[in-house]
């Protein structure tokens, strides 16, 4: 007679089977997590990559310390914002020319509405996802202020359905190809497509997706792209975020801030601002050169990487996660709000419980750093270079319990920035 697995051993020995046959599981090296902590929040800050330190040091030391001012031309700081372009848009399947880096998320998300507008000039509306991240939602509202265009807020589902009947009086539809609460994904090609048969631009912000699926924004017709560097793409806090512009934009393209790194020709001092030929008309000020060294290094634990493979993995441990949540916490108040169908998952679980916040705080005293969501979801982010499915069965068991010991506070004090 055999005796059937607990839950927690059939999961258990599930993990360590799949983490054994895992062939990405060399590349956690690349990363310098600290000891019997389970980082599930990559999705808000990647650790720590090997290369970054030593590569810092460098720069500090050697090229700033040393080489001072002629740096720019001698380590080539004055290229950074689009060499590191490159070496991103290699992630987001855009070719060489197109992806510039340097600034935040919010200064090129502002960049790319306002420069979309201005490239549909004669239609009115600026069409979002109300349910789209602050910062977007807000600089939709402004850059409609601004150049007296509308806001219509439609959910990515309604999008198709929407461009139909109105796309033509639409400039723009800026959207994101995953949730970042429920990290539902949504399909972007399907809806760039819809943009276009309705002759509006498509922009996405690539803040989820950049480093965590493959991305095809050439293949796809993206017009132009924002994402983060400092999520998936381990950058570290406040590191530079990208800009794409697809090529056939950029002869007529006009940014908001047409700073003087931007300028044809920098160094010429004219009284009158020229654009440069190409991507770097999109640059705007002296770039962050700590910061985009420091995401340059952190982008080599990269090298080699197959975004399919990523992908593939990334499923697999956000659908062992569900299942963990499904035997161990939906008998205790969890439920899920990521979609079990892998096609529309991102490389999160979320779950919610109405006492979010306190099972968060006391999950991190316990060693899984996860977040949450207000009011009431907690967010599992999954980086396929360095998580393991034995890290999430390990957060699902202390999440049980947590909650069947009522081992937490349930209303904690509000915390600090969390981003
Ligand atoms: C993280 C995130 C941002 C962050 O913008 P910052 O300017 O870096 O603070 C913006 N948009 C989305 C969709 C994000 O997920």
């Amino acid at each position: 007679m055999t005796t059937a697995l607990s839950a927690p051993a059939a999961l258990r020995a599930r993990a360590a089977r799949l983490d054994a046959d895992d062939p990405m599981a060399p590349l956690r090296a690349r990363f310098l997590l600290p000891p019997d902590v389970v980082h599930l929040d990559g999705n808000s800050l990647g650790p720590l990559p090997a290369a970054v330190p030593a590569a810092l040091d460098d720069v500090v030391r050697r090229q700033w310390g040393t080489g001072l001012i002629g740096s720019w031309n001698a380590n080539g700081w004055w290229e950074a914002p689009l060499r590191v372009g490159d070496a991103i848009g290699t992630l987001i399947g855009a070719a060489p020319g197109q992806t510039v880096a340097g600034d935040s998320t919010s200064v090129q998300l502002f960049t790319a509405l306002d420069a979309a507008a201005a490239l549909r000039p004669d239609r009115p509306l600026l069409v979002t996802d109300p349910g789209h991240f602050p910062t977007d939602r807000y600089l939709a509202d402004a850059v409609a202020r601004r150049r007296d265009l509308e806001v219509r807020r439609v959910e990515p589902a309604d999008l198709p359905r929407f461009l139909a009947a109105e796309g033509h009086r639409v400039a723009v539809v800026s959207y994101s190809p995953v949730d970042f609460r429920t990290g539902e994904l949504y399909d972007m090609r399907a809806l760039t497509g819809a943009a276009h048969d309705a002759g509006a631009l498509a922009l996405w912000d690539l803040c989820h997706a950049a480093g965590a699926l493959p991305l095809d924004v050439d293949a796809i017709g993206v017009d132009l792209a924002v994402g983060c560097g400092y999520k998936f793409l381990s950058g570290g806090p406040g590191a530079p975020a990208f800009l794409y512009v697809a090529r056939c934009h950029h002869a007529v393209l006009e940014t908001p801030l047409p700073g003087w790194t931007g300028h044809a020709d920098p160094f010429g001092l004219a009284q009158e601002y020229t654009p440069a030929p190409g991507i770097a008309r999109a640059r705007i000020g002296t770039p962050p050169v700590l910061s985009l060294l420091a995401l340059e290094a952190a982008l080599t634990a990269f090298d080699g990487v197959d975004l399919a493979d990523v992908r593939a993995k990334s499923l697999s441990l956000t659908g062992f996660l569900l299942d963990c949540a499904d035997a161990l916490l939906t008998p205790l108040g969890f439920t899920s709000v990521t979609p079990a169908d892998p096609a529309r998952r991102g490389s999160q679980v979320t779950l919610r419980h109405p006492h979010a916040r306190g099972l968060v705080v006391a999950l991190a005293e316990r060693g899984v750093i996860a977040d949450m969501r207000a009011p009431d979801l907690l967010r599992f982010g999954v980086n396929a270079l360095f998580t393991t499915h034995r890290d999430l069965l390990t957060a699902a068991l202390r999440l049980r319990d947590l909650t069947r010991d009522a081992a937490y506070d349930p209303a904690p004090p509000a915390a600090g920035p969390v981003t």
